[in-house]
């Protein structure tokens, strides 16, 4: 109660993700209130209407209140991509890649991608587990209630799952909200190099049968791209997800323009990173909801020029979603805060576009927006608290944390140590 901007970010009825001039309304209200009880909300409105509700006068003494006075609250954010199941951060790739080496040599110093396969293969279930609820609560931290938390660093059958149980377990110990992603085709593992096709068919044979039989994961997930798998592949693994019933969400377009089209027929949840898009996908994807998932982290962290055109998109009607890629190569980084700053000043987002993005339509993106992402009557009660008087300031500190407290399913959640 008392809060300076409660930013409800409402839709009303709204059945498709946000997109053009709608991902600037944020419905504020101005010395806002919510009622929520058993982890949904109830009410949304002005504290003076709130406190003449005659259910809440009667219940007084049983509810819990949090003064908000002077500070923004706004739906938990929801970040709809991150890499959590690691065992060490890149500090090789880091340096030498600030000392200008390649690809290639970072990888023959002992960095690249396949030195955190080799941690994740070598580590344990709960070691894992420890990290991805270490990142987790950190997150929370920072004002996110909700995470999509994808597998790929183990790239074997036996760890992809290992990875997948890990996310599950660190799930089971957090009160947010995680969807879990079976992104057994990140690369091609070293044992089968040359031979991608024979991995892919790993992949969809036995990764994707396996992880939905033991319902592991909600999202199969494919990196699209030069280096990575084909459009063909990626094609195959698509229709072995959706024989399997999961749904389908791919790195797309970060390094290399793929053409899209083709895939929309799978209707993934988002294509993500899409830095180099064609120009003619632009407008089958404005018609599509499936979500553009913005990730300016890596290229801030990769030391880019260019980040992905969110102008062009947004301009154009495509849906737009902003997420961290929270993983230890190229965007070590938890703050959905940090990604809204990079989204403004190097995107040209606007701050309530940023907001939007990170909170509502990153919630289309997992396909949770009936629950998560605005502050509406039924939703969950999953709230950020910022000690700030406007959102405007959320993306224009950088660099620090201004997230008072987290509330998820209604109660305040506190950081405490990791035990599991
Ligand atoms: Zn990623």
């Amino acid at each position: 109660m008392n809060v300076n901007q409660l930013l409800t970010i409402s839709a009303g009825s709204a059945t498709r993700p946000r997109r053009g001039l709608e991902l600037k309304e944020l419905g504020i209200i101005e010395d806002g209130a919510v009622l929520c009880l058993g982890g949904k909300i109830v009410s949304v409105g002005k504290t003076k209407d709130a406190l003449r509700d005659p259910w809440l006068k009667k219940n007084r003494k049983k509810v819990t209140e949090i003064d908000c006075v002077g500070k923004v609250v706004f739906p938990g954010f929801v970040d709809s991509h991150t890499h959590p199941v690691f065992v060490r951060p890149r500090l090789v790739d880091f340096e030498k890649r600030i000392e200008g080496a390649s690809y290639e040599e970072i990888a023959s110093a002992g960095g690249g991608i396949r030195s955190s396969v080799d941690g994740v293969r070598r580590a344990g279930k709960r070691t894992l587990a420890g990290k991805v609820l270490a990142a987790l609560r950190e997150m929370a931290a920072q004002g996110t209630t909700t995470v999509e938390a994808k597998s790929g660093y183990g790239l074997t059958v036996e760890s992809e799952m290992k990875s997948l149980e890990a996310i599950r377990e660190a799930a089971s110990c957090w009160p947010g909200t995680v969807i879990p992603t079976l992104l057994g085709a990140h690369v091609v593992p070293k044992e089968f190099q040359g031979r991608s096709q024979k991995y892919v068919e790993t992949v969809c044979r036995k990764m994707i049968p396996q992880a939905a039989q033991r319902k592991l994961a909600q999202f199969v997930d494919v990196f699209c791209d030069h280096g990575a798998f084909t459009s063909e592949e990626t094609e195959q693994i698509f229709e072995a997800a959706a024989l399997h019933g999961l749904s389908v969400r791919a790195h797309m377009c970060q390094l290399a323009e793929t053409v899209l089209r083709p895939f929309l027929r799978f209707n993934p949840a988002s294509f993500d990173h899409m830095d180099h898009v064609n120009e003619d996908d632009i407008a089958p994807l404005a018609r599509h909801d499936t979500v553009a998932t913005l990730l300016p982290g890596a290229n801030y962290f990769l030391g880019l020029k260019d980040y992905p055109p969110a102008r062009k998109l947004i301009d154009a009607g495509v849906p737009v979603a902003l997420a961290t890629d929270y993983n230890p190569g190229t965007s070590p980084t938890m703050s959905m805060p940090m990604a809204m700053s990079l989204a403004c000043t190097q995107m040209k987002m606007s701050p309530a576009e940023a907001i939007a993005a990170a909170t509502i339509n990153g919630a289309w993106a997992l396909r949770v927006a009936d629950r998560k992402g605005s502050i509406e009557p039924g939703k969950d009660a999953d709230f950020a608290v910022f000690a700030v008087e406007d959102y405007r300031e959320i993306p224009y500190w950088f660099g620090a944390n201004r997230c008072d407290l987290t509330v998820i399913a209604g109660a305040v959640s506190k950081p405490g140590p990791v035990r599991l």
